[in-house]
């Protein structure tokens, strides 16, 4: 019996860009010996995960986080745009980052109408 391959394209989603927040221009962005120093500043600053603080928990924190993507036009190096964070505050964030990017498409895409069904 022939079978009907199904699609798994859903074209009325967003494209999911899952790593879009780390492209290559930003890797070299975090390699940069500017950004390393900005990053050893803010954790001997501020050594304890900021999220976890406004929790009562004190972490370690490991990673320092641009509170506004740089992607989303965050700056990238001013301290008032970082925050300490450890790791699994940073993950949830990112995750959190990641799910708000596809549930909000950017104004700019195409709405589908009803026109497009008209034969
Ligand atoms: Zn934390």
């Amino acid at each position: 019996m022939p079978r009907i391959e199904k699609s798994h394209d859903r074209p009325w989603l967003p494209k999911l860009q899952p790593f879009s927040r780390y492209s290559a221009k930003n890797a070299a962005f975090y390699h940069s010996a500017e950004w390393k120093k900005v990053r050893d500043l803010q954790l001997m600053q501020h050594p304890i995960c900021q999220e976890c603080e406004r929790l009562g928990r004190v972490t370690p924190a490991t990673v320092v986080d641009h509170i506004k993507p740089i992607n989303e036009g965050g700056d990238r190096l001013d301290q008032r745009n970082l925050q300490s964070l450890c790791e699994t505050c940073h993950n949830r964030k990112s995750a959190r980052e990641g799910r708000a990017v596809r549930l909000c498409p950017p104004l700019s895409a195409p709405r589908q109408t009803n026109e497009n069904n008209n034969p």
